[in-house]
């Protein structure tokens, strides 16, 4: 740990800077980055902020002034943000981090400008994750902005998945989208014929080429792909209608229709040809997945910008509330501190800053997770490749042992001799980090958005009748509806809900679960303040009721955690969002702490900042523990019937005569009697008599002691008011209203 305490009660008396985000988010070395921020930063707070001020969200038609905010982007370095230097980018080696920083500062302006930027990152993916190398060189090479003196425009993509309704939504196996064998002449490559109508299908107004997901139409194709559509292509490439969106206007939207002939070679992947039949090398599934698994992470982060931006307007609005005013005189309390007198004012901004703060640790820890996972996901594959070993259920089969071993290496104590053999396993570190990565991008997606909202929707109501105009600083009423449409584009929260449901019981997840349990409890005993105590409790309750679930039945015998039963399986996911959550952000304090004091600029008033901050992650550790014992207590408890009086059960209730009989011979005995039936048979007013649960008393005590471990934590809120209501902002919002 680092040299300053959090006991040390000193106090933050500005607004975490850029030095301080560096260490919290693991940056502090990576110039390339600490420089797309600040271009990105500089286009989001000068261009975007001057469209969304001048009404150009008020209209759904792509317009001149939304055109150059793309040129904007490509000038500021954020477009080739996604390439490798030999491609036109400046950034060598994984980019998730890099684009989800980015995506991050557009945001915390607006929404559709982030969009916007990652829209055309969104359509390269396939191409980058699954492409052939002539693919990759094209595309890449073509969509980066053009390099001094070089007189040309870089081609803007779209991703084509989502389809008219009744096919492609939240289920992507239902494919409208088709393909088939337009020409194959002898010896040559074969022609298709591609007709695909898109659905809410982003940049189209102005896409050069689009990924476009189809499933094939014909017995020489076999089963589905994505494949590249040109504008050039020969056929009808036509841009549909614009969708009259309510929210993130600043990004291009609409439903294309394409009916084109394209060459085979536009498959990405490419394909094989087996007795006469094209076989995709990746069918659209395989492609759609790795894809998403990346581009989800951004789009969580894209909300939890908005919470963070809200603090500074808020804290302005709060204070400056009453002044002009008669009787609010300077140096008074009511013209200093405006409505920062009243504490749950104060305490739902603590709320919305802390929840805006987990998020954003949440997201970023995903996205640097995916920087390390990229290489070891090549390594592995090659690795396999040489045992003989690609890709589908083969691969799963041989990733088993690894499995194993990884939970072993987990269930070893620090000083046990097989560790170190175990930690230097390659494929021990790829699986570890593949089983986190599985439900922190989809628990990043469903809960910085889904929970995001509704603290936007906290943020908004902060400033009153202010907050729902368009005169409101920061934007909040734009931010708190786009951040609706961040929960549902690239799989609405049934989506990541269904995948976290099947990856947070992977035994690997699992193993690490129960450690990183360990882990806050060792914290906890370090930096009791960080509430990371609350956190091991709500965690350990979590997993036990996950247990408890996965053996239990309903009254009719029907299990409980099982595909179907989304009542039990998404809630569950829920909860653990909330704890993964507050976990980064405790781990980001720490890093904090331990390396604020090696930088200059983050050393000043660290003590302030790391207690504030700490007092952010105990008030969120106990907003995480009381949502999981809800969430919990609800499942354990709320599967079993309740007792009738009709019921056989009710013959256990004592009558009052009986009762009166006993306390002869046992005192007392009347005051722990509950559901006493009078001699006539009537009984007291409620549902029935008290309803008990089998392994119920183990639950008890686990929410017995969680309820215990909150202590503290609404001293904790208190203070970080305290500090909310002091802390020093700037004259003014550095972007306009
Ligand atoms: C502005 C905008 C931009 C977009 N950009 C693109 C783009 O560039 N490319 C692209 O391909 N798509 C794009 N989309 C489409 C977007 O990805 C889809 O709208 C989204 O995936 C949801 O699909 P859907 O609208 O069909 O909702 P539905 O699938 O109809 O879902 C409706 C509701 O039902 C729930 N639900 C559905 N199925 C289940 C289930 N099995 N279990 C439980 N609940 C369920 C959902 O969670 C949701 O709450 C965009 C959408 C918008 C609005």
């Amino acid at each position: 740990m680092g040299s300053v305490a959090v006991s040390e009660s000193k106090t933050m008396l500005t607004l975490p800077g850029d030095a301080v985000r560096q260490i919290l988010w693991r940056f502090a070395g990576r110039f390339d980055l600490q420089m797309l921020v600040q271009s990105a930063r500089s286009v989001a707070r000068g261009t975007v902020a001057r469209l969304v001020a001048a009404g150009e969200r008020n209209t759904h038609e792509w317009t001149p002034g939304k055109a150059g905010m793309m040129e904007a982007f490509d000038r500021a370095g954020v477009t080739a943000a996604f390439m490798e230097p030999e491609e036109g980018g400046f950034i060598a080696g994984p980019k998730n981090l890099a684009l989800a920083l980015a995506a991050f500062e557009l945001a915390w302006v607006d929404g559709g400008a982030a969009t916007a930027s990652m829209a055309s990152f969104l359509a390269l993916s396939p191409i980058h994750e699954r492409g052939t190398h002539d693919q990759v060189t094209r595309y890449k090479t073509l969509a980066a902005p053009p390099q001094p003196g070089e007189d040309r425009r870089p081609w803007r993509g779209a991703f084509a998945l989502t389809e008219p309704i009744p096919y492609v939504g939240v289920d992507t196996g239902m494919l409208s989208g088709k393909a088939r064998v337009a020409e194959w002449k002898d010896g040559q490559e074969p022609w298709l014929q591609v007709e695909k109508r898109g659905r809410f299908i982003t940049n189209i107004a102005f896409a050069n080429f689009v990924t476009a997901a189809v499933g094939s139409d014909d017995p020489r194709i076999k089963g589905t792909c994505v494949v590249i559509l040109e504008e050039g292509d020969e056929g009808s490439f036509d841009r549909g209608t614009p969708t009259k969106k309510l929210v993130h206007q600043l990004s291009s939207t609409g439903d294309p229709i394409f009916s084109l002939k394209v060459p085979a070679s536009r498959i990405v992947g490419g394909y094989t040809v087996k007795d006469g039949v094209i076989v995709p090398n990746y069918n659209h599934g395989e492609i759609i997945e790795a894809v998403f698994r990346r581009t989800r992470v951004p789009v969580g982060l894209m909300t939890s910008a908005k919470l963070l931006s809200a603090v500074e307007p808020v804290i302005r609005y709060q204070r400056e509330r009453f002044r002009g005013a008669e009787g609010s005189k300077p140096g008074s309390v009511r013209y200093e501190q405006g409505i920062q007198q009243r504490e749950d004012a104060l305490h739902r901004l603590v709320d919305v800053w802390a929840a805006g703060e987990a998020a954003t640790s949440l997201g970023f820890a995903a996205a640097r997770l995916f920087d390390e996972l990229d290489p070891l996901e090549k390594v592995k594959t090659a690795l396999l490749k040489e045992r003989g070993v690609q890709g589908g259920r083969a691969e799963l089969k041989a990733l088993k042992e690894s499995e194993q071993r990884a939970v072993e290496l987990l269930s070893l104590r620090e000083d046990d001799p097989r560790r170190a053999e175990l930690e230097a396993d390659f494929l021990v570190d790829y699986v570890l980090k593949d089983a986190e990565a599985n439900v922190i991008c989809p628990a990043t997606k469903l809960w910085n958005t889904g929970h995001g909202a509704n603290m936007m929707r906290e943020a908004v109501s902060l400033m009153g009748g202010y907050g729902i105009t368009e005169d409101c600083p920061g934007f909040l009423a734009n931010k708190w509806m786009d951040a609706q449409l961040e929960a549902t584009y690239e799989g609405p929260e049934a989506v990541q809900r269904r995948q976290l449901t099947v990856t947070m019981i992977s035994e690997v997840f699992l193993a690490q679960f129960r450690a990183w349990t360990a882990q806050m409890r060792g914290i906890a005993s370090l930096r009791p303040g960080t509430g990371a105590c609350t956190l091991a409790s709500a965690m350990q309750m979590w997993h036990w009721t996950l247990n408890h679930l996965q053996k239990a039945t309903d009254p009719d015998g029907g299990k409980l955690y099982h595909g179907q039963r989304q009542g039990v399986t998404f809630a569950l996911a829920d909860a653990l969002c909330w704890l993964l959550a507050s976990r980064y952000q405790i781990l980001d304090v720490l890093e904090l702490e331990a390396h604020g004091g090696d930088d200059a600029v983050a050393a000043e008033g660290l003590a302030g900042i790391v207690q504030f901050l700490s007092d952010l992650c105990h008030t969120q550790a106990a907003q995480a523990a009381g949502e999981t014992s809800r969430i919990c207590a609800e499942l354990v408890f709320g599967y079993n019937r309740h007792p009738a009086w009709a019921d056989e059960a009710h013959q256990g209730c004592f009558l009052t005569s009986e009762l009166e009989e006993y306390e002869e011979t046992m005192p007392g005995i009347t005051a722990f009697a509950v559901d006493v039936l009078k001699d006539d048979g009537s009984h007291p007013p409620k549902a029935g008599p008290c309803a008990s649960c089998s392994g119920a008393s183990e639950f008890l005590r686990l929410q017995n002691k969680l309820a215990n471990c909150l202590s503290g934590s609404r001293l904790a809120k208190d203070r970080a008011a305290e500090t909310v209501s002091k802390v020093m902002i700037p004259e003014a919002l550095d972007y306009p209203a």
